[in-house]
């Protein structure tokens, strides 16, 4: 395939540690429809996630349970890989260990190619860190000394000599790029965020840890007695996944990505990733899409709380699609998004059950019993204003677009009223524009999209797709 027709996207990569939790799943299935949109369209995909596996959090968790780090993040890393079918993500999904042996080599590599650039050197450290965000906290991001999203750690305050890198050399290229791409960050009003930021005035940060303090990460190149800080190593699985250096011909072929990520990265990701990029001289990142927080009962979801809503309890209440589309549609795809089990039951009843299920219900129900054959669909393809919407990955518009299609669709049932002429024609003609709405969900409820256009090719009824909860 062309190179113009190769389309490369990818997730954030979470640390191992923690359950993976509902905001996650959001991004995955957010990347998900978009991946396969494109893939719909004719576009080769590379569809990337993985999980970030060193720093400083997880030594200590490991060392907590008396485990050897590798161990620990080998037994956690399962509950990530499970993802997959537990989201009904796309089979040739790629999964990146960041202690898989090749990215460790890339980093190390890249680590070489900035030093020999110039960009990286060795000073004395004092800092005060919170191993939680595994960042840097000055005295304004802390609440009564402790990280403020983090009231629960202890801050550490550092002192040794580290290798740094020279982020401040980046401050007029970056805003000199955000400049001439403003798309770059969707929604825009995120990269003004950003550019605000960086006009400020950036700081070169550290990138590395002394090994007797902190063993738990890719050797420094050159240096025995140092790791790598954990983003300087992870945000390099963007590049090692798809080959870099050693498979120039892959890197060039899906080089740049999309990433897909929340709202607390945005500096890491649209600045420090840009930043180390252009030090090696590689093109930056195409877009980088950020999505809001998921909160319940306007609560910060926590353990603690225990208000934690797990992706697997909306799937064993509602159906994996109905996630999909809670995630979709209902939730706010830029802005922060306020669940409760009330707000998705009511969702579920009136946009699934009432709403979706029967639709599909009425029309086949009318051709099954008014036609003798089914109807011939011809082959589909997205509507044009779908496709714009998906082509600027508002994927919660694409949402509302298909469900005023669908309530366009109820409309001219109840105007026809073909139930009582038992016009043919009209019939027929339902059944196609319930085909076009069917092939229009594939990307987003893949399950869903192929019983409606199976239960056209058989001209049957299908069972109910969204059974009405009362409970
Ligand atoms: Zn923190």
């Amino acid at each position: 395939m062309s190179q113009n027709k190769s389309f490369y996207i990818t997730t954030t990569l979470p640390y191992v540690n923690a359950e993976p939790h509902i905001g996650f799943a959001m991004e995955l299935i957010h990347a998900d429809i978009i991946a396969r949109y494109k893939e719909l369209c004719g576009f080769e995909v590379f569809f990337n996630t993985g999980t970030d596996e060193h720093g400083l959090k997880l030594y200590q968790k490991a060392l907590g349970f008396g485990e050897d780090p590798q161990a620990y993040v080998d037994r956690y890393v399962t509950r990530f890989k499970e993802l997959k079918d537990v989201l009904g993500l796309k089979e040739d999904l790629h999964f990146i260990r960041t202690t898989d042996s090749q990215h460790k080599k890339s980093a190390q590599n890249f680590w070489e190619l900035c030093d020999k650039n110039g960009y990286i050197y060795k000073k004395l450290y004092k800092t005060k860190y919170c191993s939680g965000c595994e960042l840097e906290r000055l005295d304004h991001d802390l609440i009564n000394g402790k990280c403020f999203l983090h009231p629960n750690l202890d801050i550490i305050f550092l002192e040794e000599e580290n290798y740094f890198f020279k982020f401040s050399a980046f401050e007029k290229p970056l805003l000199d790029f955000y400049k001439n791409n403003p798309d770059f960050v969707i929604p825009n009003y995120r990269l003004n965020e950003i550019r605000v930021l960086i006009e400020r005035g950036l700081e070169d940060f550290s990138i590395s840890r002394l090994k007797e303090k902190m063993p738990w990460g890719i050797d420094v190149p050159g240096d025995d007695k140092h790791v790598m800080y954990v983003w300087f190593d992870a945000l390099v699985n963007y590049i090692s996944t798809i080959g870099w250096p050693d498979s120039m011909r892959e890197f060039e072929k899906w080089w740049p990505v999309v990433q897909f990520a929340g709202k607390d990265q945005i500096r890491q990701q649209a600045a420090m990733w840009q930043a180390m990029l252009m030090a090696v001289g590689l093109p930056p990142s195409r877009q980088i899409v950020i999505h809001g927080f998921i909160n319940y009962e306007g609560q910060k979801m926590a353990k603690s709380l225990g208000n934690v809503v797990s992706p697997q309890e909306v799937i064993a209440k509602y159906g994996l699609d109905a996630l999909r589309y809670f995630i979709a549609r209902e939730f706010n795809q830029f802005e922060d998004t306020d669940v409760s089990w009330d707000k998705l039951k009511i969702a579920y009843n009136a946009n699934l059950a009432n709403g979706l299920g029967n639709l599909v219900s009425r029309v086949m129900k009318l051709a099954e019993t008014r036609l003798s054959q089914p109807v011939i669909v011809k082959s589909l393809i997205f509507d044009k204003e779908l496709a714009s919407f998906l082509d600027k990955f508002e994927i919660q518009k694409a949402m509302n677009y298909i469900w005023m299609e669908m309530g366009d669709l109820d409309a001219l049932i109840q105007e026809k009223k073909p139930w009582e002429s038992k016009d043919r024609e009209v019939i027929a003609d339902l059944v196609i524009r319930l085909a076009q709405i069917g092939f229009s969900l594939t990307p987003f409820m893949p399950e869903t999209s192929a019983k409606i256009l199976s239960a056209i090719k058989e001209n049957k009824m299908p069972a109910s797709l969204f059974p009405r909860k009362d409970a």
